[in-house]
């Protein structure tokens, strides 16, 4: 068969069941356009996307501004590697350094790259500032995070499907409970080889999570007196996703080290950075850390596009509004629903917790029933189905999913 020939969606299917390694498992749809808030299979049913690949496409599918800035970049110069300047890096770092008021960023390409640079310079910072003695740091990190997937972020995980088999692990984490500061206090004090605290101010692959109003600026707040860096991981709660440009917004802290991916690139090319301020990042010294694609001229247009639509069409803002009225929408029904047991979130990173076992297969069937629907949604963890649209969602649009929504949990109800 030929490149190009179109596929029908069980060919496409069975080839990557067939040449792929079985690392995921997908819902049975196969996508081959995009724009917007929607998506088109091969058989072109329409759908609207639920995921946003993770919170990726925040900005929409194929959004024009980024295309066109990818498009004329990718023609002018792609990559250089770092080992020569390019003239768009500088331009880049100082516009996003401006935007999420930082000194300095580091670039790189995936969510799981940016987070094991947070952890270097972390320990490095600890080490050379703080002063503890050569691999004595430690780094507090939170029960039922999700941080990526490379070798030392899982040997932080507490998902057994995330780590069997793939030990030997990575030393220096200490594991606390979410969302509870005074484990936090407890891990702190009398412990003077803390480097950072490393937390997701919204835990989403754990089933959207929200802590407690004031956690996260009481966190920060202890870090302060210990000496210890706060790690916020923006990678999926980060761009607009929550209802504020970043999440640790809506309790105005700043953090010392900030992870972004995801939607940094409007999920049109992978970019990720990690910013921070000099005192910190500037422990970072040529030859202590790299990549090849990290900066790259196309992955600083992108960016730099894909930013500026979250002002241009005030992505927070919408998702703010929205996600308020997705809420009240749901629990309206939800209060006299059998299968669905309540919602949750902030902005547009929601989900439903259904009422079923945690190893029962309701979710999954009610995500085949939505897709049926024409919504395209998947379950986390068991029960729990995540509803992350893209920010750039209409009210009447929003209102057409809560009714797709709403008739798929009715053919489910007991
Ligand atoms: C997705 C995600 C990551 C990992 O990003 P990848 O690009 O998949 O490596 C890290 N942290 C959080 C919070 C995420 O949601």
């Amino acid at each position: 068969m030929a490149v190009l020939d179109q596929l029908t969606s069980q060919q496409a299917i069975d080839l990557e069941n067939k040449y792929g390694a079985h690392n995921y498992h997908p819902l049975p749809v196969v996508l081959s356009r995009g724009e917007g808030v929607h998506v088109w299979d091969v058989e072109g049913k329409q759908y609207y996307d639920f995921l946003s690949a993770y919170s990726a496409v925040n900005q929409g599918h194929c959004h024009p501004k980024i295309v066109n800035a990818m498009m004329h970049q990718a023609q002018t110069l792609t990559l250089t590697s770092r080992a020569f300047y390019n003239d768009m890096l500088g331009k880049y770092e100082k516009f996003a350094c401006e935007f999420f008021g930082f000194d300095k960023l580091l670039p790189m390409n995936t969510g799981a790259e940016a987070v094991e640079t947070a952890l270097k310079l972390c320990r490095k910072w600890a080490y050379e500032v703080k002063g503890i003695a050569e691999n004595d740091a430690e780094i507090i990190v939170c029960e039922n995070n999700f941080h990526g997937r490379t070798t030392t972020i899982i040997s932080f995980s507490n998902d057994p499907v995330a780590r069997k088999n793939f030990g030997p692990f990575t030393d220096g984490f200490i594991k606390i409970e979410y969302d509870n500061l005074e484990a936090l206090e407890n891990a702190l004090k009398n412990n003077p080889n803390v480097g950072g605290f490393l937390v997701e101010p919204i835990q989403g692959e754990a089933g959207v999570y929200v802590p407690s109003e004031g956690y996260l600026k009481k966190a920060k707040a202890l870090c302060e007196t210990y000496n210890v860096l706060f790690i916020a991981d923006e990678v999926q709660t980060g761009i607009a996703r929550t209802g504020k440009l970043l999440a640790v917004n809506h309790e105005d802290v700043t953090p010392d080290i900030l992870i972004l991916g995801k939607a940094l690139s409007g999920g049109a090319y992978p970019v990720s950075a990690v910013l921070a301020n000099n005192t910190i990042m500037d422990v970072i010294k040529p030859g202590n850390h790299g990549s090849t694609f990290g900066g790259n001229p196309v992955a600083a247009a992108v960016a730099m596009a894909a930013l500026e639509v979250v002002k241009e069409e005030q992505l927070s803002e919408n998702a703010e509004v929205l996600g308020q009225l997705f809420r009240n929408e749901l629990n309206t029904y939800i209060k006299n629903s059998s299968i669905a047991k309540h919602v949750r979130g902030k902005g547009l990173l929601n989900a439903i917790v259904i009422n079923d076992s945690e190893d029962s297969d309701t979710a999954w069937n009610i995500c085949m029933a939505l897709r049926d629907n024409g919504l395209l949604a998947k379950p986390t963890h068991g029960n729990i189905i995540r509803f992350a649209p893209p920010l750039v969602m209409t009210e009447d649009q929003l209102l057409d999913c809560v009714s797709i929504i709403i008739k798929t949990l009715k053919q489910f109800e007991r």
